[in-house]
């Protein structure tokens, strides 16, 4: 999942004739003057972190003045935002906001299909639009094959109660964005708020598009916009590695190979009463510095009490398994204790190598979860 800017998604939107308004990017308070006094004064300077409700939590402020955006990009510049520390501004154009519109494309996995979702409550979090006015979501799944269709905007334009002179605009700004949508292989592509202004123009105000991962061997520009500020160290180490590594909150390291596997060894960790530390599948085949750096990722967690490692050798040698093993454990130092299970291919020559390492063994997965649940619990 690659999560875009608001200003890197306003800018792919843009490209594809959506309006958005005049902006540029800043990192220090000072650039900020500069940009409003080139944008002609009133702007609204936006701090550019990947969370939503940055408006809420006081990342989002309106300045009359040049020196009253410096001012307050100082202030935004210096925030933490739910854990991330603002590191960009985005100074716009200040926008007459009349009205607010929600309006996005994403992947409806049910239906296999995508869907277009509108709402007349724009601005807020459409969660909650959904829990308490859901009346007020108006869905059209579109046909891949056929694209987006004019009676279905029309359709849509209806169900939010556009006023008639703003539908050519609006069919316009949703081919476009559906368009966004397919042309960057998203998952989502939204626009909240797509505002109505004081002189009746559509203007994209906020953006958000996330990608693909799977497709992004297809984009390599769309690649390069991952900022690497937003994202832990181990996350960027993992994909340097082509680890499969998603982080969660539990104690017991886990060290996979296959996704299936993976997730089946999580829940037995939860079975005996443990909980997993993260979902982590080296892939197949892997060679040592691939489980070395896993080994790595796994143990920088302060959390981890306990690893457990499930190898079933197929293309994955236990040899090869073992080897990086006691590389990390040689590298890291780590008092940690590790349940080791090897099954299937060269397990034996796994076994031996780790004869010595002073790890626990298992033969089977119930019998490893069990002793990395009791390690964890000291
Ligand atoms: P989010 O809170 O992270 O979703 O950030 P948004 O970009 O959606 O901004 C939140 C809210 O700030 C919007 O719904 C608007 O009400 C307000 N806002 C954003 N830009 C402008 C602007 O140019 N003018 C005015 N008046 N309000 C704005
Ligand atoms: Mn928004």
């Amino acid at each position: 999942m690659l999560k875009l800017h608001e200003y890197q998604s306003k800018q792919l939107f843009a490209q594809r004739g959506i309006p958005i308004p005049k902006g540029k990017v800043a990192t220090a308070a000072q650039e900020a003057r500069d940009i409003a006094i080139e944008l002609g004064g009133r702007v609204v300077v936006k701090s550019q972190v990947l969370v939503g409700g940055r408006g809420k939590a006081g990342g989002i402020k309106l300045a009359k003045s040049p020196g009253e955006a410096e001012e307050l990009a100082a202030q935004i510049l210096s925030m933490t935002i739910k854990g991330l520390p603002v590191r960009k501004v985005l100074v716009d154009q200040a926008a007459d906001i009349r009205k607010e519109i929600y309006l996005a494309v994403t992947n409806d996995r049910a239906a296999r299909k995508p869907l277009m979702m509108a709402s007349s409550a724009g601005g807020v979090d459409i969660e909650e639009v959904a829990r308490t006015d859901p009346e007020k979501i108006i869905r059209e799944h579109v046909d891949p094959l056929m694209g987006l269709r004019d009676y279905q905007t029309r359709n849509i334009a209806l169900g939010i109660e556009l006023a008639r002179e703003q539908w050519k605009q609006f069919s316009e700004i949703a081919a476009a964005l559906y368009r966004t949508y397919v042309e960057t292989d998203a998952s989502l592509a939204e626009v909240n708020p797509l505002v109505i202004t004081g002189d009746n123009r559509l203007v994209a105000l906020d953006g958000k598009i996330v990608l693909d991962d799977n497709a992004l061997y297809r984009h390599p520009d769309l690649a390069e916009m991952r900022d690497l500020d937003e994202e832990s160290p181990q996350e960027t180490e993992a994909r340097k590695y082509g680890l499969s590594y998603v982080k969660l909150e539990g104690e017991i390291g886990c060290m996979v190979n296959g996704a299936g596997l993976a997730m089946g060894t999580m829940d037995i960790v939860k079975f005996f009463g443990g909980s997993p530390a993260n979902f982590l599948d080296i892939g197949g085949g892997a060679q040592a510095d691939k489980v070395t750096a896993a080994l790595r990722i796994i143990l920088s967690d302060s959390k981890v009490k306990a690893v457990l490692i499930n190898i079933f050798g197929g293309i994955t040698r236990c040899d090869e398994v073992a080897r990086g093993f006691l590389a990390a454990r040689q590298e890291l130092n780590a008092s940690v204790p590790m349940v080791v299970r090897l099954v299937g291919t060269n397990e034996e020559e796994g076994r031996r190598l780790l004869a010595d390492a002073s790890v626990i063994t298992a033969t089977s997965l119930a019998d490893a979860a069990q002793k990395a649940v009791a390690a964890a619990k000291g």
